[in-house]
């Protein structure tokens, strides 16, 4: 095989090798989740993403690859306007998803 130099940087890589039990979770009572292309959308109207660091892509994304790190903290900020959900190419329920994905995070502990 060719070497062109290029590394992995461990520190930066994503295990998907897990078994999703907290995703299946959230897609099973909000189905519309599965649909989700990560385009971005939700984040670039979000109201809170305005005056904060707030970035509910990059939240579902985490949650998506098993990574809980401050997601109960860094929901707190969400205003539960609805925007996001209204501008989803894909027809997620993002209000549904936040409030299920507060649930579930505290429900088990993570
Ligand atoms: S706008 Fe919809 S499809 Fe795009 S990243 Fe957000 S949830 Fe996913
Ligand atoms: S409901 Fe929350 S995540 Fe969606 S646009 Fe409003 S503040 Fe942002």
């Amino acid at each position: 095989m060719v070497d062109f130099g290029f590394q992995i940087n461990q520190g930066r890589t994503l295990s998907l090798d897990f078994e999703q039990v907290h995703l299946k979770q959230l897609e099973d009572v909000v189905g519309s989740f599965r649909r989700c292309i990560r385009c971005g959308s939700c984040t670039a109207t979000c109201s809170a993403a305005q005056f904060t660091d707030f970035n509910i892509r990059k939240i579902h994304t985490a949650f998506r690859a098993g990574i809980y790190n401050n997601i109960e903290e860094l929901l707190k900020s969400c205003m539960l306007c609805g925007k996001c959900t209204l501008v989803c190419p894909r027809g997620v329920n993002l209000r549904a998803l936040i409030i299920n994905l507060r649930k579930i995070i505290k429900e088990n502990d993570l």
